[in-house]
């Protein structure tokens, strides 16, 4: 249409239609059908604006295609699946635990449909959100009460504003931990409305050094279990089981955030040890706080358990409100808990212990099935290897033991623009480069068949494949900065 616009010599610089008109035009119906006529107008605006006096301007075809580019990113969800292949089972940063089947069908029907959220069916009266998970969570930890919040850092700081506003709570300096930038114990024991008073010295705390600060103003004493940080050499850290008769002996209860605070015995799938909830309430711990989504395999929450008139108190503060679990995630949590009722289940049905048990030799099995189609896929630039290599947990869990894996290892020239290139693919492939290798580590490789069939269409110097800029940034920055920081 334009060209013969423009064939017809009128004018160098046709003028547009309306942009209701332009709106109409059959070249943008699927845009307009596929994201809706508020974002093709404020497109043709944009489009008018740039091509103002261009010969072009009321061409529909070349205004559909810039139109179609322009709103790519929108038109997909800016949050988008990935293989996670860095090596970190439980990456912050791309979204921690995946949920078990169960979960994510009791999650599903809690969004369909009201629940029972907040509703005692037998009487018609008011019932407590707590109740649905409490029960499981004394069961699994030994605990006689239980509550969950937002997430853990949300855990800590309730617990420590119920327990201890205005007053001071006691830390060994060796415990003083960051994770990931934006939880740091001084700053939330601040926000929490406490006074921090640190003992001991980095590596080494004394039992007289909590027994010297004790004050009339001492309202608590908290452990934080050192997550992504290990003190090795001349330590000494003082433990529940040493700490709890003086605290005891003083009326004083004792906190414990556990970070990634498993349910279970690792070591039942050949793991190293990591203190479990029912271990700390064992010791005595009078409040026990740990993450949903680390190492117990949950949705994101903030799980508190222990003594029932410290817990109540908890769950009374204004705060707990603030930070409450909706019914979505509740329902996805108890999914999760009734898992643990049986721990051979659990291991078929959690993730997140499947991917932690998986056996060098599965994973060996897995990797040299997938070496030739991935050595096709790559073509002539670049040499393809197996690799025995060392991933981690993850989001604090198990700092310095990490889990033997066999990764798929790319060497050669221009191992960045083939990261990107994995990044591109339909479903976006996130590995990590060390020692000038690409790895790609197969432990959490769980969708083998999406993994394989995208692999043809692997380009890594062809074409930009459509996908939003954001994500894509997102994904090119965190492989920048290795498999993950900190826990954030
Ligand atoms: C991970 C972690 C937190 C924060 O937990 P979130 O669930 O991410 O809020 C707090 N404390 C410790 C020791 C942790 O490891």
């Amino acid at each position: 249409m334009s060209r013969a616009d423009r064939a017809s010599g009128a004018s160098a610089s046709p003028r547009p239609p309306s942009i209701d008109r332009m709106a109409n035009w059959p070249a943008l119906a699927p845009l307009v059908a596929r994201i809706g006529r508020p974002m093709v107008v404020e497109a043709l605006r944009a489009w008018v604006e740039v091509k103002r006096g261009a010969s072009d301007v009321a061409d529909p075809d070349a205004c559909a295609r810039w139109c179609a580019e322009r709103l790519a990113g929108l038109a997909e969800p800016s949050q988008r699946r990935v293989f996670n292949l860095t090596g970190t089972v439980l990456h912050t940063n791309l979204g921690r635990a995946l949920l078990a089947e169960e979960a994510i069908e009791a999650a599903v029907a809690a969004m369909r449909s009201p629940t029972t959220l907040e509703y005692d069916l037998l009487d018609a009266g008011r019932g407590e959100r707590d109740d649905h998970i409490a029960p499981w969570l004394c069961r699994l930890t030994g605990a006689d009460a239980a509550t969950a919040v937002n997430n853990n850092a949300g855990a800590v700081l309730l617990a420590l504003n119920a327990l201890a506003a205005g007053r001071e709570v006691i830390v060994s300096r060796g415990e003083l931990i960051e994770i990931g930038g934006a939880f740091r114990i001084p700053d939330i024991m601040a926000r929490a409305g406490c006074r921090l008073v640190e003992v001991g010295t980095t590596n080494r705390t004394h039992l007289r050094d909590y027994a010297n600060a004790i004050g009339p103003e001492t309202a608590a004493i908290m452990k934080v279990h050192p997550s992504n940080y290990a003190v090795q050499g001349f330590t000494k850290a003082v433990s529940a089981a040493e700490l709890v008769p003086l605290a005891r002996e003083k009326g004083l209860p004792v906190i414990e955030d556990l970070g990634s605070g498993t349910l279970v015995d690792l070591e039942t799938w050949g793991l190293p040890h990591e203190p479990t909830a029912r271990e700390a309430i064992a010791a005595g711990i009078d409040v026990v706080s740990f993450s949903g989504d680390k190492l117990l395999g949950g949705p994101q929450a903030g799980l508190l358990v222990g003594r029932r008139s410290h817990i109540e108190r908890i769950a009374k503060n204004p705060m707990k409100r603030a930070l409450r679990l909706d019914k979505v995630r509740l329902a996805a949590l108890e999914a999760t808990l009734r898992l643990y009722a049986d721990p051979e289940r659990l291991a078929r049905r959690l993730p997140t212990i499947r991917a932690l048990a998986r056996s060098a030799a599965e994973i060996q099995a897995q990797a040299e099935r997938l070496l030739p189609p991935f050595t096709k896929a790559l073509g002539a630039d670049w040499t393809a290897n197996l690799k025995q290599v060392r991933g981690q947990i993850g989001s604090g869990a198990l700092p310095v033991d990490l889990l033997p894996s066999v990764a798929l290892a790319v060497t050669g020239r221009g191992l960045d623009k083939l990261a990107t290139a994995f990044r591109r693919l339909p479903i976006p492939v996130i590995g990590r480069i060390e020692d000038d290798t690409l790895l790609f580590d197969l432990r959490t490789l769980d969708d083998e068949p999406a993994f394989v069939a995208q692999l043809p269409q692997l380009m890594p110097s062809g074409p930009r494949a459509a996908g939003s800029p954001k994500a894509m940034r997102r994904t090119s920055e965190l492989e920048a900065r290795g498999p993950e920081e900190g826990t954030p």
